[in-house]
């Protein structure tokens, strides 16, 4: 491969500079101490993207970005779908559309305190986590799995789960139109059923949280949040099924891609045309991935709000819903010429300025609140998108990973992190304790450093940031 040539273009932006068969330059948005070193597996990653057919502007890394399946995570990538641009599912990743929801109660944290045990017993009870160990909705059949596939939390809210209200503070409205369920096979179906209402593995979680401090009171006020206010924050994904709809289209554009004449200098770069029959398959099984994503956390608030209700008697107000591994078509102005793009955001979200019609009425004014999450044990942040934000208004989707799950569990024990995080006032309820540990918050980059840099570079602003009262651990 040939080396990489990384500038430091301003205080919180390196380039990585045209080289062999990169079209456009690579850019990571970091700050020096957040920068991956030089032979860093994640730079190069970044410079491999800028060589897909159709990429447009440059190959993108977010301040929390580390080595993925072909992308880094905390990249994004756009093509131009008039002119030949391509769609990866690596672009997207395994989990798609997992993401991230907050709910907020009507509930200040001093009166969260005596009822604390007995809300995380509750909370510990009923949100299924682990590898395959039931779910919150027992979908009937294949019939109802399509029409939660072709409807995502919108057929979720038909069906009793929840209110109007949350379809309207959900990307998207809940549902993403153009869901093909034909192009999802048995197999991801079979795995899909037992999963609608579930957390998954240990970078998942239902966490209860404290708003600590808030930068920007009117964009907070806008969003639903007070300092001192109990919330609830929830990431996870599409399951089983989603890993299976990537596996499942990787191998058919692997297949497909010397038709198109298209090489790539990594097989995990699988693309094809997005106007080809493999690019439409998969972004119609991708669309159903992401509607199931929608309906798993939906139903997990609504097995929340229950626990909340009967222990805490407090409710749970939806605050926003947003995906970070999803592609998605949208107009961008590129060179002075409105173009149709193919959004890649892998471990990156998605941030609305204010004013943009994709924003509810009532959230127009503050722009789009983004939701990040930090660790279990420090904090995680609330941001909003802002005017001309860069890398078609994309930004950071966690604190990013430091060390790998192999060797963060060398560092401590499931047990002795539990008794660690409990004595600092955070309850834990776990699923496994190599689990817990290989989430160590020693394993995550500091998340303060990162929304700062996100920040620094133009991407966002912060809101509000939250600490941990307890976590519910995949
Ligand atoms: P990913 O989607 O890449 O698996 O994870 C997104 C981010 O979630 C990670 O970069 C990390 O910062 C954050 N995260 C992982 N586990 C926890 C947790 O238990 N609590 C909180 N608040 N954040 C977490
Ligand atoms: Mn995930
Ligand atoms: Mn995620």
């Amino acid at each position: 491969a040939p080396p990489l040539d990384l500038v430091q273009a301003g205080p919180y932006e390196f380039r990585l500079e045209r080289l062999g068969a990169m079209r456009v330059p690579g850019v990571v948005f970091a700050s020096r101490e957040l920068l991956p070193e030089g032979g860093d597996e994640a730079l190069r990653q970044v410079a491999d993207v800028a060589t897909l057919p159709g990429i447009v502007v440059a190959s993108y890394a977010m301040p929390d970005v580390h080595w993925g399946y072909g992308f880094p995570i905390g990249g994004v990538a756009a093509t131009d779908v008039d002119d030949g641009g391509v769609v990866s599912p690596g672009g997207v990743g395994f989990d798609i559309s997992c993401g991230v929801r907050l709910l907020a109660a009507d509930l200040d944290a001093a009166a969260l305190r005596r009822v604390m045990r007995p809300l995380m017993d509750g909370l510990g009870r009923v949100i299924p986590r682990g590898a395959g160990r039931g779910a919150v909705w027992q979908v009937s059949g294949r019939r109802q799995l399509e029409a939660v596939l072709a409807g995502g939390s919108r057929y979720a809210v038909e069906q009793g789960h929840g209110g109007e209200r949350d379809l309207m503070r959900c990307e998207d409205a809940g549902a993403v139109a153009d869901a093909d369920p034909e192009q999802v096979s048995a197999r991801a179906m079979e795995r899909g059923l037992g999963q609608v209402g579930s957390l998954g593995g240990g970078n998942h979680f239902l966490e209860v949280q404290r708003v600590d401090e808030v930068p920007d009171e009117a964009a907070a006020a806008a969003f639903g949040l007070r300092p001192g206010q109990v919330c609830v924050m929830i990431h996870c994904g599409s399951r089983g099924l989603g890993h299976q709809i990537c596996t499942d289209h990787v191998r058919a554009m692997e297949a497909a891609m010397p038709r198109y004449g298209i090489e790539v200098p990594d097989r995990q770069l699988a693309c094809a045309p997005v106007a080809s029959p493999e690019g439409r398959a998969y972004l119609g099984a991708m669309a159903a991935a992401a509607n199931y994503g929608r309906a798993n956390r939906q139903l997990l608030a609504e097995a929340a709000r229950r626990i909340f209700a009967d222990a805490a008697g407090a409710t749970l107000d939806l605050v926003y819903d947003v995906s970070h591994n999803l592609a998605k078509l949208e107009t961008h102005r590129v060179d002075g010429a409105d173009r149709r793009l193919c959004v890649h955001r892998k471990g990156a979200t998605l941030a609305l300025p204010p004013g943009h019609p994709g924003l509810p009425e009532d959230l127009r004014a503050s722009g789009q609140p983004v939701l990040i999450p930090g660790t279990m044990g420090t904090s995680s942040w609330v941001l909003t998108g802002v005017p001309g934000g860069r890398a078609f208004h994309s930004t950071c989707h966690g604190a990013g990973r430091r060390l790998s799950r192999h060797q963060a569990i060398r560092t401590v024990g499931g047990k002795e992190l539990r008794a660690r995080l409990e004595s600092r006032g955070i309850a834990v309820r776990g699923a496994s304790w190599r689990g817990l540990a290989e989430e160590t918050p020693d394993a995550y980059k500091d998340v303060s450093a990162v929304v700062e840099a996100a920040e620094g570079a133009g991407l966002c602003r912060r809101v509000a940031r939250l600490t941990p009262l307890g976590v519910v651990k995949g």
